[in-house]
């Protein structure tokens, strides 16, 4: 589908590519760090949320037993007498609820029919004491634990044990074949802003999900043969799977039995690939490599010592979670390989905007959507040339502005405003890249600049639209708000 033009330009790109490192080399005594220092990851660990987490997956009876110790320090500012985690895998228990159920889609997700998934909880217990709970929200979303009142700067402990039903859905979450997804099945902290803990429906476009940094410790039993794929590195002690992450917004894996793997190192990041074949697990390592090594080089060091490519029985591009990221199947069939290099470029940039700096997917998902959309089309300028980054800028930016979708969207509107995953891409991914295009031009110093102080800024960090305004007006000198009204919130037709 994505006619980028690579033949002809790759010698070109390699050539010129050979004499840059060999010039760098004469300047620079090493090559630019891809890595973030392990001492400033320490740094920004500290304090943050822990999750111990114990999972015991069941394939027969497609059962993943999840029991978490989550040590939880009060930094609201204010005193809580109740936390909310997100239960988001209750959402597909019904047809109505279900992410994975929405029209346009339905088909290739249940490909056998609707089957239901779930959490069973068994125990909350906060403090040593059973805690009441109830769940809340759409689809049962939300697990609210009340808990007797705790002060700002307070520590507690919760422990929750649970089994979660694994749907026969090819989503971020269910079962295809032997396969297992598990993105958003580990139960996690809601966000608390202004005065309540935020309870966003599972929206079927998008992803709703809003979480602060935390580090997780976890423990993973699998069936024997499965491998893990996951947002850190898992390692083999006896019958476990264990792994350590430090600073990250979510754990997410993969489970199965048949993949296969490629490995490799990039500026001391560890790059895994897992795919249905040798050549399609090697492929999208390379593109993975090459995705990192551009968007460190353009925005800063990669945060975390892993980064894992996946691929998953879904009918999307791609999905992202700190770490990990889950790749849809049809994108490695042969003839594919663009489309599968650039899937991996969007998802990739969101290691920098979504997983370092983190913004409000469910209200604001331009702030990350449009932005990776972008340093998608920049990665094809830096490793492709002018001439590839203007035929995909027609396809993927150009051609959704003129488009008439005949719905009242704006790219900054929220996610449960938008209908349907193509007016979703076209208004959120492509009008919204188109913001970012007009910025590059406006900033004497280059859009790119900037996202690199954004990033370094507000690492580790949720930043509202409100907060990404004022940095780049401060950082610019200019005031470009009507600038982002225009595109952002104005109507085309
Ligand atoms: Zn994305």
């Amino acid at each position: 589908m994505l006619p980028v033009r690579r033949r002809g330009l790759v010698g070109v790109c390699l050539g010129l590519t050979l004499i840059l490192a060999f010039l760098l080399l004469l300047i620079r005594p090493g090559a630019a760090p891809r890595l973030w220092d392990a001492d400033r990851l320490e740094a920004a660990a500290k304090g943050l949320t822990q999750y111990d987490v114990t999972l015991r997956l069941d394939a027969e009876n497609a059962a993943l037993s999840i029991s978490e110790i989550i040590t939880f320090s009060n930094a609201t500012g204010d005193a809580l007498n109740s936390l909310v985690l997100r239960t988001w895998l209750n959402a597909y228990q019904t047809e109505d609820t279900s992410p994975a159920a929405l029209e346009e889609v339905y088909d290739e997700c249940y490909p056998e029919g609707f089957s239901p998934g779930g959490v069973q909880i068994y125990d909350v217990i906060w403090n040593g004491e059973r805690a009441e709970w109830s769940l809340e929200g759409e689809g049962k979303t939300a697990l609210r634990v009340s808990i007797p009142m705790l002060q700002d700067g307070e520590t507690g402990t919760l422990l929750l044990r649970c089994v979660a039903t694994i749907p026969r859905c090819r989503h971020r979450t269910g079962q295809s074949g032997k396969n297992f997804a598990l993105g958003n099945a580990v139960p996690l902290l809601s966000r608390y802003e202004n005065g309540e803990w935020r309870e966003d429906a599972y929206s079927p476009i998008g992803d709703p999900f809003v979480s602060d940094c935390a580090n997780f410790r976890v423990t993973a039993y699998l069936p024997e043969g499965f491998a893990p794929a996951a947002s850190c590195e898992m390692y083999r002690t006896g019958d476990s799977w264990q792994g350590e992450m430090k600073a990250a917004r979510d754990f997410a894996l993969c489970a199965g039995p048949d993949w296969k793997t490629a490995k490799g190192e990039s500026g001391g990041v560890r790059l895994y690939s897992f795919a249905k074949t040798p050549e399609g697990a090697r492929n999208a390592l390379g593109d993975a490599q090459k995705a990192l090594e551009t968007f460190a080089s353009l925005y800063g060091p990669y945060p975390y010592p892993t980064l894992t490519v996946c691929s998953a029985a879904f009918p999307f591009g791609g999905m992202e979670y700190p770490g990990l990221i889950m790749i849809g199947e049809e994108n490695y069939a042969q003839g594919k390989e663009n489309t599968l290099e650039l899937t991996i470029a969007h998802e990739t940039a969101h290691q920098w905007f979504y997983a370092l700096v983190g913004s409000d997917q469910a209200k604001q998902p331009w702030q990350d959507e449009a932005i990776c959309e972008y340093a998608m089309l920049r990665y094809v300028r830096a490793r492709y040339g002018r001439g590839s980054f203007d035929t995909l800028k027609y396809y993927r930016v150009d051609a959704p502005m003129q488009e008439r979708t005949g719905t009242k969207l704006t790219p900054g509107s929220p996610i449960d405003y938008f209908g349907s995953l193509n007016d979703y891409a076209t208004v959120v991914y492509g009008r919204g890249a188109a913001l970012l295009l007009a910025l590059d031009e406006m900033l004497p110093q280059g859009v790119d600049a900037f996202l690199r102080s954004y990033a370094e800024e507000f690492a580790f960090q949720f930043v509202s639209r409100e907060q990404l305004e004022g940095f780049l007006n401060a950082w610019s000198g200019m005031d470009l708000r009507p600038l982002l009204l225009d595109y952002l919130d104005t109507l085309m037709e």
